[in-house]
């Protein structure tokens, strides 16, 4: 059963409002850069998965606008544009394949593509990755009413990831 993406809404409220606009955020140069980028972040979530780990998307620019950005398991498409190369928008994507991977593997309940563990995950980036301040992020994401995963389940859950050694990686049915 495919689950409704209901709080898609207002997780592009909250980001407008409260995060810094992705224009004007770190912009990165190139592809390779964008890639090294994507798979440093995924090799840190899923505690360096093996090689040829489908965990790792594969990175697509394309011609298009922001509307052309997307995550998945297997793919971030990115418009080929500041928006595509910032680091806010690519974080947004990374957190959609992290969260694909997780439900794939029935890690986590189904709570849609821009879901509480979405966003969960999407924090947990900003906080690792950028010198946005975490507290804020949690307290605007909170006023603004997105449901997200605590900081501290998140962790457990990556704490489960390392010491059981469950990562998606395309063969393995967990
Ligand atoms: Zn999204």
């Amino acid at each position: 059963m495919r689950i409704t993406d209901s709080q898609r809404r207002k997780v592009y409220s909250w980001e407008t409002a409260y995060l810094p606009n992705p224009m004007d955020d770190k912009i990165f140069t190139d592809k390779l850069e964008i890639e090294q980028f994507v798979e440093q972040a995924l090799r840190w979530f899923w505690h360096n998965p093996k090689p040829n780990s489908h965990s790792i998307p594969t990175v697509q620019i394309v011609k298009g606008t922001r509307k052309s950005a997307s995550g998945g398991l297997w793919r971030i498409k990115l418009p080929d544009n500041n928006f595509g190369r910032s680091q806010i928008t690519i974080i947004h994507e990374i957190a959609h394949a992290i969260e694909a991977g997780l439900r794939l593997h029935d890690h986590i309940d189904e709570t849609g593509a821009h879901g509480a563990w979405f966003v969960g995950i999407e924090i947990e980036l900003l906080k690792r990755f950028t010198k946005l301040p975490f507290r804020q992020i949690a307290k605007d994401a909170k006023s603004s009413k997105v449901k997200f995963i605590p900081r501290r389940q998140v962790k457990l859950l990556r704490k489960r990831i390392k010491d059981e050694g469950l990562h998606p990686n395309g063969k393995q049915k967990i």
